[in-house]
């Protein structure tokens, strides 16, 4: 019997594909971790498990309490439905320049939503101190008392990593992987997999979209974002508590221009409908394999599915209206016969 006791026990334990084209092109094995098959269709849902464990191993969120969290989307997916499965109420704070089908994807997972405005994290308004303001005061008023999940600088984050992507990889691989890259949200993903593969002499690595900070802090200890880029859920300027403690060993910045025609192609060559900071991962994985030399194994992670961003990555009208190309395939209607 192979049945999973409930939607916990179904999330990691993601397949390993083989991309072919960014594969062939580079003479590397460019491998993607599918983490848009978890149940809530983004490699957030293990942040978001470790996390409410964490809570109730420490004896911080009671039965039938409220977990609240800002976040770009899907960490408030994740923590609504897991959330859901174990009786606790859900209350996400969200950048309202966050896709609308993340929003809808909230909501329909049973949590409450507030939306404010985009806003540096500086200002008291910024999602995250929102959050943690709100988190304050519903520990106060709710029934059964709140917590903050505070996915940035809760180490529970990375240690769903620790613990089980990074193992993964070195299980799905026989230990047969030389880099492992992807970009920094909260930075749980990179720090996590990377502390768990760096003790096995695998090179990791974290790949910077523009308009982030990340690059440039490791690089020269000041955070200088150039740029922006239309990818949602990642960049970052500060050193989280995630990221504390972890050295990465290789650096890159990816554009929106380098990293949208590789979502593209990976959509239309390989049937892989995924979300932009993918393109951004898979782009990372190419210029570290050209750095390291053909031959070489290296797995990135593919982050969210597609269809979280329908109206705008996949949108022409969208993609025009911010310079970027637009794939002709996108934007050509099928024939109507008379
Ligand atoms: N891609 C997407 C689409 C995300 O939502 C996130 C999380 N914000 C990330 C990548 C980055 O993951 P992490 O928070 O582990 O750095």
């Amino acid at each position: 019997m192979k049945i999973h006791g409930d939607l916990a026990a179904a999330i990691g334990n993601t397949p390993l594909i083989r991309l072919n084209g960014p594969s062939e092109t580079t003479g590397c094995e460019i491998l993607g971790k599918c983490e848009f098959l978890n149940p809530g269709q983004s490699v957030k849902d293990r942040a978001a498990l470790w996390i409410i464990r964490d809570a109730i191993e420490r004896g911080a969120l009671q039965p039938g309490g409220t977990i609240v969290e800002g976040t770009a989307g899907n960490t408030g997916i994740g923590l609504a439905l897991v959330g859901r499965s174990m009786g606790f109420e859900t209350v996400i704070v969200i950048p309202e320049t966050q896709s609308q089908e993340k929003k809808d994807m909230i909501r329909l997972s049973g949590a409450q939503l507030v939306q404010v405005p985009a806003v540096p994290y500086k200002n008291p308004n910024n999602y995250v101190r929102y959050s943690e303001r709100l988190a304050q005061r519903l520990a106060q008023t709710a029934e059964n008392g709140a917590i903050w999940a505070n996915q940035f600088d809760n180490t529970a984050n990375r240690q769903a990593h620790i613990d089980a992507t990074g193992p993964e990889i070195w299980d799905q691989t026989d230990g047969r992987v030389d880099g492992f890259i992807c970009a920094v949200g909260t930075g749980g993903t990179a720090a996590g997999v990377g502390l768990a593969l760096q003790p096995h002499g695998v090179k990791c690595g974290i790949a910077d979209p523009m308009g982030s900070g990340i690059y440039s802090l490791y690089k020269s200890g000041e955070s200088a974002p150039e740029g922006g880029s239309i990818t949602e859920g990642i960049g970052q300027g500060r050193i989280t508590a995630n990221l504390d403690g972890y050295s990465p060993d290789y650096l890159c910045q990816v554009s929106d221009d380098e990293a949208l025609p590789v979502v593209f192609d990976l959509l239309t060559q390989e049937g892989l409908c995924l979300g932009g900071s993918s393109g951004i991962n898979v782009a990372g994985a190419m210029q570290m394999a050209r750095e390291m030399g053909p031959g070489h194994t290296i797995v990135t992670i593919l982050c969210d599915y597609g269809n979280r961003y329908q109206s705008k990555l996949y949108n022409p009208a969208f993609l025009k209206d911010k310079g970027l190309p637009v794939p002709e395939w996108l934007d050509r209607d099928a024939p109507v016969l008379p």
